[in-house]
């Protein structure tokens, strides 16, 4: 562990104890894993089960829609790896709801579930199926021409797979700039999401929400993360994230 994600892991914890905050919270993954790990952003199965465990304890209700200001959590895994799909019994088992970011284009690419089996994670009711752009892109970055494909393109691809109103995208890497937020209003999207963390309901900008990344903390860092504990972060994500 790096001297930063030491110092950083340390005033979370510090934080989350002062604070003490209940209000809801959106986070995220990237995948699990039991056996074969498919990324290194993928947690442990056992870590996440411990991650459960602890929104349990804290009588946190864990929700597909957040739609109270305090009291229930949301969980996602961005980019559609492999791991998740491998071990949806841990999904079952726990009945959480979970949304999935899908990458259009990277369905059937080595490690990434395929299309038919991104249809058997859309029939599961546990499964929300959401975008992540067509190929990942920094959007903040892209032409106007390039930025409307991105948004849409995958859109449709994925409506036309699962069936459902594809409503909600999150940032490639966390990367967004007001062009970007007005371009997915545009495409469709009624909810976007960043990657700069703090409480649901304290939007970075009108319908742009936040998400704490919780994938490798332990479980006294997620418990300080619940409890508002990586809020302090937000200055330092949102000048790194959003693009003038
Ligand atoms: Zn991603």
């Amino acid at each position: 562990m790096s001297v930063t994600t030491k110092l950083r892991d340390i005033l979370i914890c510090f934080f989350g104890a002062i604070k003490k905050s209940k209000k809801s919270k959106y986070i995220f993954y990237h995948d699990i894993h039991s056996d074969v790990r498919f990324t290194d952003m993928s947690t442990p199965v056992d870590l996440f089960e411990k991650h459960i465990d602890i929104i349990r304890e804290n009588n946190l209700e864990i929700v597909n829609t957040i739609t109270k200001e305090e009291g229930q959590i949301a969980i996602s895994f961005d980019d559609g790896w492999r791991g998740l799909l491998e071990n949806i019994d841990i999904i079952n088992k726990y009945q959480v709801p979970v949304t999935v970011f899908i990458i259009s284009s990277y369905l059937g690419k080595q490690n990434y579930i395929s299309e038919n089996e991104l249809k058997d994670l859309c029939v599961n009711p546990l499964v929300s199926i959401q975008s992540h752009t067509h190929t990942h892109p920094k959007l903040s970055s892209l032409s106007e021409v390039n930025l409307k494909l991105e948004l849409s393109k995958s859109r449709k691809i994925l409506q036309e797979i699962c069936g459902t109103e594809i409503s909600a995208i999150c940032y490639p890497k966390g990367l967004f700039s007001e062009e970007t937020i007005k371009r997915a209003e545009g495409v469709g999207y009624k909810t976007q999401y960043s990657s700069i963390p703090g409480a649901f309901y304290d939007e970075v900008f009108n319908n742009v929400k936040r998400r704490s990344l919780v994938q490798f903390a332990s479980k006294k860092v997620f418990h300080s993360i619940l409890k508002g504990g990586d809020n302090f972060l937000s200055f330092w994500y949102e000048l790194k994230h959003i693009r003038k």
